[in-house]
């Protein structure tokens, strides 16, 4: 029996007001498709580790095609972090037989699925993403499918489903294994325990939401280009792949493992402990504070 494919939307994070209602046209288009199940829930980047997000995203079986506002690198990676693995599909923009010849981008051969990851803010309408989907799809279930007859299909009984989690903008490195030669130089740097060791030895973001709100640092030393920041503004570090390694135009020579991005990372690096220690002050005057009272209580 074919898997159905599973299609995750990932809510936007932002104030774009246009969104939701975007949203909304393509999870109702999509689940008039009988061949998928549509399965809607907040802004990937933002979910839990163990909430109820993640925990759906970790039950589903087959192929799996993720619409995201998110480059499509830092939504795969954001969900191997999360214990959800399977190869990285290169989603076609053209026809049939592309896709086939570009579904493995990042082999991972200890499942035989597929996620394809498609950023939701390269296209302003429904339409153009229907077709990649289709197309997508068409190779999943071993036929291709005709989007002319899209509108012609019934409304299928399964519908959409929503996953409701109460989510908060996170902040963290998000690591492409794919890229990561395993240095440890992200873990030496980082001053604030974010990074550990996997029981394989392998570098993992331990305490991600340790990490400094808005600080980008470790994604500048890091020599293979690995550490991603999808909420950052800058394309390269927020997981744009054309930040790759052997590109020094000014733009990465500023951005990446260069004596301008090292001084850069150290300043960043800087700030944030002092944004640290600022906030920690008021903790201490507070803890203070209480002694004085509880030794004005103890009458000495
Ligand atoms: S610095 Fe980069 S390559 Fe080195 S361990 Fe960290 S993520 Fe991997
Ligand atoms: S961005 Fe800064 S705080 Fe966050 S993991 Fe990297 S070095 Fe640590």
């Amino acid at each position: 029996m074919t898997t159905r494919t599973t299609i995750i939307i990932s809510e936007a994070c932002d104030s774009d007001s246009t969104r939701p209602a975007f949203v909304h046209d393509l999870a109702a288009a999509l689940s008039r498709r009988p061949d998928v199940q549509v399965v809607m829930m907040p802004h990937l980047y933002d979910l839990d580790a163990d909430g109820p997000g993640m925990r759906r995203l970790r039950c589903v079986q087959g192929d799996m095609i993720v619409l995201a506002w998110l480059y499509p690198r830092a939504a795969y990676w954001i969900l191997n972090a999360g214990g959800i693995t399977g190869r990285m599909g290169d989603v076609p923009s053209v026809s049939n037989e592309q896709v086939a010849s570009a579904v493995v981008e990042h082999s991972d051969s200890s499942t035989d699925r597929t996620i394809w990851c498609l950023d939701l803010r390269e296209h302003g309408e429904v339409g153009p993403i229907l077709a990649r989907v289709e197309r997508i799809v068409g190779v999943s279930i071993g036929r291709p499918t005709a989007p002319t007859d899209r509108e012609d299909r019934p409304s299928t009984a399964a519908g959409e489903h929503r996953v409701e989690e109460t989510t908060r903008p996170r902040w963290y490195p998000v690591i492409d294994y794919g890229r990561c030669d395993n240095c440890l130089e992200c873990l030496n740097f980082c001053l604030f325990g974010v990074f550990g060791i996997d029981a394989s030895g392998r570098i993992m973001a331990e305490q991600p939401d340790a990490c400094r709100d808005g600080c980008p640092a470790c994604a500048r030393v890091c020599p293979a280009r690995a550490i991603m920041f999808p909420a950052h503004n800058t394309p390269a570090i927020a997981g744009d792949p054309s930040a790759a390694l052997g590109d020094f135009n000014t733009e990465f020579v500023q951005l990446f493992n260069t004596p301008n991005s090292a001084n850069l990372a150290a300043a960043e690096r800087g700030r944030a402990l002092s944004e640290k220690a600022e906030q920690e002050k008021p903790l201490k005057k507070d803890a203070l504070d209480k002694l004085v009272d509880d030794l004005d209580e103890m009458e000495l």
